[in-house]
């Protein structure tokens, strides 16, 4: 489904054509699960939603461009002082000395420059303590978000420009403050209530959520497990 949706985006058939081998492969699983233990409580998981894109920002080549980037004639990388490292709908801006405060105003200045223009669709800026409130990033300096019509390079050299048409149809990656990025959690078998909605809750209750059921305990669980309803 992930391979579908980045090629022909989040909606059209091709994408939910793929939903439903999913679900098949997933109906005989259960078919099969529950003839050998009627008691098996069945979770689906998925780790990220999915947007359409348009266009797309090479965000390195404005590093490359700024100077934090150094590149030889042929365009291969020589030295850098500051990177961005794309993860899609958003990208973590790594510094070679992250304590150089000189070189924290520098790129700060560069990406408020960038955010500035609206042909970037970038949505968000935000900092190390920003980050670090968020769990997003663990190492990075800066955090860059984009809109979701826009998502980071799927895979160009530095030198290409800076902003172009989407060379996919969808993607992941922007800020979970967004629906259209929310997962899905499924969790369905004897003492659970069907048909009810958990509401959005957070990535983290569901290992220990599993855990309690299985009896075991994870004792560096940062989210408490989630109550289910019972029948
Ligand atoms: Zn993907």
């Amino acid at each position: 489904m992930d391979e579908a949706k980045h090629k022909y985006g989040p909606g059209p058939p091709q994408a939910r054509a793929a939903l439903e081998i999913i679900d098949h492969y997933i109906g005989q699983l259960v078919a099969v699960a529950r003839a050998a233990q009627p008691y098996t409580i069945v979770a689906v998981v998925s780790d990220h939603g999915f947007t359409a894109v348009s266009h797309e920002v090479n965000l390195p080549r404005a590093f490359v461009d700024a100077g934090l980037i150094t590149l030889d004639g042929g365009g291969k990388l020589v030295s850098w002082e500051a990177a961005p490292w794309p993860a899609g709908g958003s990208a973590a801006i790594i510094l070679a000395h992250p304590e150089d405060q000189a070189l924290v105003a520098r790129v700060a200045q560069l990406l408020a420059r960038l955010k500035a223009d609206p042909a970037l669709g970038i949505e968000e800026v935000i900092g190390a303590d920003e980050l670090a409130r968020r769990g997003a990033f663990p190492g990075a300096s800066f955090g860059v978000f984009y809109r979701l019509d826009t998502t980071g390079p799927a895979a160009r050299p530095l030198t290409q420009v800076l902003v172009g048409p989407a060379q996919q149809k969808g993607t992941h990656g922007h800020s979970p403050t967004h629906p259209q990025l929310h997962s899905t959690f499924i969790i369905a078998g004897p003492g659970i209530a069907a048909d009810r909605d958990l509401g959005v809750i957070d990535i983290r209750a569901i290992a220990p959520t599993i855990a309690r059921i299985l009896g075991a305990s994870l004792p560096q669980a940062e989210a408490a497990p989630l109550n289910l309803p019972s029948r």
